[in-house]
Parts: structure tokens; sequence; C-alpha cells
């Protein structure tokens, strides 16, 4: 598969690669203001940040540590439960520490509302919550989100770290999939 044929798989780009580093330096920007002289911990959620907290981090001027965690959310199909298994843990030790969550997206926002809690329970100074993008759902459950990228719309998107079946987390781009993808 050549790189062009990812692209080709979109009916519809919602962020240009011009857009998500437009985002990300925003976020950056807010992040390293407020930040500054904390030496903060970014917790990227595994694996669909990973492009988030690759750019976010680089595009910051302070220092930061950066550690993983990988979740997975019991549910029927594409909506998650809240109901979280900790698949691979953090290596850092919470208590102290300025922490700040870094997500793709948040859809019902259950997940991240377990993971806030469960982080808050580690006796860290703070947790605050950084996304890439948020749908409408999100706003319906009492999660307290300080940094958000780009609000969108209800659609199941892609690209940037965000997948369908474990494709297109490449893409520099965010879209929607084209209909032939899905049959
Ligand atoms: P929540 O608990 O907020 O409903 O679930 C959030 C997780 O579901 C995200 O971290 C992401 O992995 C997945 N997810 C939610 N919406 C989308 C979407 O539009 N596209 C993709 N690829 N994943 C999504
Ligand atoms: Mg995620
Ligand atoms: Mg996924």
């Amino acid at each position: 598969m050549e790189a062009q044929d990812v692209q080709e798989d979109l009916s519809h780009v919602l962020l240009s690669t011009e857009e998500v580093q437009a985002t990300i330096a925003e976020l950056a920007a807010k992040v390293d203001e407020d930040y500054a002289g904390k030496n903060p911990l970014i917790v990227a959620v595994l694996k669909g940040a990973i492009m988030v907290v690759a750019d976010l981090t680089r595009a910051m001027s302070s220092h930061v540590d950066v550690d993983f965690m990988a979740v997975s959310s019991y549910g029927s199909g594409t909506k998650s439960s809240g109901v979280v298994r900790i698949v691979k843990d953090l290596d850092t030790d919470l208590t102290g520490r300025h922490v700040l969550i870094v997500e793709d997206i948040i859809d019902s926002g259950l997940t991240l509302s377990w993971l806030k809690a469960n982080l808050e329970s580690r006796n860290p100074a703070s947790v605050e919550i950084c996304t890439f993008l948020r749908k409408p759902d999100a706003m319906k459950v009492d999660i307290d989100v300080k940094y958000v990228g780009r609000d969108i719309p209800n659609e199941f998107v892609v690209g940037y770290g965000l997948d369908y079946a474990e494709k297109y987390r490449n893409l520099d781009c965010v879209g929607t999939l084209a209909p032939h993808v899905y049959s």
C-alpha cells in the first residue's frame, strides 16, 4: 500500500495537516504557560495519543516528563461502558507531581473520567486533561477538561493517531472514512 492510498480512503477531511498543527501549537502554548517551572508529567493514553504527545511536547519549551498508560474499556461495539481495565500502568510515582493526561479524543468521556479519578488517588499535586478532539457527548459527563484542541461533530473520525481496525493512525490529517472502506 502506498502512502497516498491511505488518504484516498477518506470521504471528508475534517482537519487538514495545517489545521492539525495549528491546533497543536495553540494547545502547546497554553500548556507551556500554565506548567512553566512545574516539570509536569505528561501521561499519554495509548495508542491514540501518540501523535498528539509527540507533537505537543516538541512544541513546548519547558521541561516535561512523559509516561504512557494503556487502558481497555469494556463496551459493546463502538461505545465505551466506563468499565476500564489497566493494560499497561505508568512507571512513574505520581506523588507530588503535576500530571497532565493527554488524549486523542473524548467521546462519551467515560474512559477519561475513570482514568482521572484513578490518577487522582495516587497523591499527585494536580491532574488535568488535555484532549486534541472532543465530541458533543463528552459535554454530558461531569468531567473537567482544561485543554481542548477542537470540538468536532458526532462522527467517527480517523487519522493523527486515531484508528479504524488499527489502520489510519499514520495519517497526518483527520477525516471521516469513505463508505467503500466499511463494505
Ligand atoms: P470515551 O470513553 O470517551 O467514549 O472513549 C474514548 C475513546 O474511544 C478514544 O480514546 C478513542 O480511542 C475512541 N474513539 C472515540 N471516538 C472515536 C472516533 O471518532 N474515532 C476513533 N478512531 N476512535 C474514537
Ligand atoms: Mg484515546
Ligand atoms: Mg481505537
